[in-house]
């Protein structure tokens, strides 16, 4: 007889739902999920973050200069980018909010990166006057740059440099897309940076190092999420390539670093974090071996892949009712959280998990059921006929894996609030410990916002 043991996978699987119904018996508990006054609530894992930031700086060599950035769209919170701050990360910011939100976490100047699509002549000259680093994304962009240099050029004396900024551009491989085209930054025609592979492009681009030392960084992402490893790879490796041809073509090192973006994927099926951020290095020391030489500084920008698996929500199920056979839960998590998974379900399933309204896990025969949120739209569903423990008014659901660009990301509908954002840690003896990320928006703030 052969008694099968657990996989690893199931083992971790288990331990990361223990902890999660640990998680939320406690703030049903301490009132921080409540079916009057906190119907919504949004919950970081603080330990699970650290590890994933241990595990991103583990998985590249020491021998490598690195700068792990944090890509702040994905979790914009003042508190989180404090802690990731602490935790020896610096920032990517794309867009005027975000650079003032990574200033107000403390972030040193030299260890943020301005990527905004949209840059104003404003935003660069902050960055510039502060020494922020930046990813031109286009040759208009380059030329206000050369104006805002040569401004300066005529104040300052001739030893000073005009910034100490790190100045680099955005190359666009163009190797192609992945399983989702909005997320996919390198296609033959996507709208972020400037083209390798058109006519005549390439050329254009080495003459413009070639005038300009201070261009001394390019910068590659191919994409956010749906990215096959190897694309993103060949992305890199592009990348890189062409610092390679341009330092070559003009007899001098004048590339020395590569920003290799972030975009590694999130595995939203299950507990396992697949892929780990070892397997990605282990895929780009294949297609870009010279990223590892030591010839090149190298700076990254993930999101996802560091604060996702490290966050759920969890919202009160209101009503339940049957139309035309199928079974729905009217609950509190719609489009206003999980704006991406309602109105792209197919690129974006979550998993959700069905508690009582102690928190408990709740068992019992599985029903298909939709899982819909308050927003007044027939899509607003979080899922679709989806197998859960038949759900009851007052009982909780639990959207996993939400830690980036869910509640943090809070789509403006039917006037819903931004629900609180807590962070836990769980001590040895299993006891939870809470703090306050973003409190709630109250309805008297959403009323006088509007005069
Ligand atoms: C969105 C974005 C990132 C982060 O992407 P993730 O998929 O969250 O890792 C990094 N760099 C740039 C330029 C981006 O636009």
């Amino acid at each position: 007889m052969t008694i099968s043991q657990p996989t690893t996978t199931e083992r971790s699987g288990r331990q990361a739902a223990a902890r999660r119904e640990l998680v939320l018996r406690a703030a049903v508990h301490r009132r921080l999920v409540d079916p009057e006054d906190a119907l919504l609530a949004a919950f970081v894992d603080l330990d699970g973050m650290a590890a994933s930031v241990a595990a991103l700086h583990r998985a590249f060599p020491d021998s490598v200069d690195v700068l792990h950035t944090f890509a702040a769209k994905a979790n914009c919170l003042i508190p989180v980018l404090e802690r990731l701050r602490g935790l020896g990360m610096g920032c990517e910011v794309a867009s005027p909010g975000e650079f003032a939100q990574a200033l107000a976490a403390g972030f040193d100047a030299a260890r943020i990166v301005l990527d905004s699509p949209a840059k104003t002549r404003r935003e660069l000259v902050q960055a510039l006057d502060l020494g922020v680093a930046v990813n031109i994304d286009n040759w208009q962009e380059l030329e206000r740059i050369d104006e805002i240099l040569r401004t300066r050029e005529t104040r300052e004396t001739r030893e000073t440099r005009a910034t100490r900024s790190r100045l680099g551009i955005r190359v666009n491989p163009q190797v192609g897309g992945g399983t989702i085209g909005a997320m996919s930054t390198a296609t033959a025609t996507s709208k972020f940076g400037i083209t390798l592979a058109d006519e005549g492009s390439a050329e254009q681009l080495l003459a413009a190092f070639r005038e300009r030392p201070w261009l001394t960084w390019i910068h590659a992402h191919v994409g956010s999420q749906g990215c096959p490893l190897d694309l993103m790879g060949e992305g890199v490796a592009a990348a890189v390539a062409f610092a390679e041809k341009v330092n070559s073509e003009l007899g001098r090192r004048q590339v020395v670093g590569i920003d290799i973006g972030g975009g590694l994927p999130v595995n939203f099926a299950g507990d396992d974090t697949d892929p780990t951020f070892e397997t990605y290095v282990d895929r780009l020391r294949a297609h870009a071996p010279a990223l590892f030489s030591g010839d090149f500084q190298v700076v990254t920008e993930f999101g996802r892949s560091l604060l996702a698996k490290n966050g759920f929500t969890a919202a009160y199920v209101e009503y339940t009712k049957t139309s035309g056979g199928r079974h729905i839960a009217v609950t509190h998590a719609g489009a206003q959280v999980a704006t991406r998974t309602v109105f792209m379900p197919d690129a974006w399933p979550i998993r959700i998990t069905a508690h009582h309204p102690s928190g408990a896990a709740k068992d019992g025969d599985l029903v298909p059921q939709d899982v819909a949120g308050p927003c007044c739209f027939a899509g607003d569903l979080v899922a679709k006929a989806r197998p859960l423990p038949l759900l009851a008014p007052g009982d909780l659901v639990a959207l996993l894996d939400t830690g980036a660009y869910y509640a943090t990301n809070h789509f403006q509908y039917n006037s819903l609030p931004e629900p609180a954002v807590h962070g836990y840690t769980v001590d040895a003896d299993g006891g939870v410990h809470f703090e306050l990320l973003r409190r709630a928006q109250t309805i008297a703030e959403l009323v006088s916002a509007g005069r």
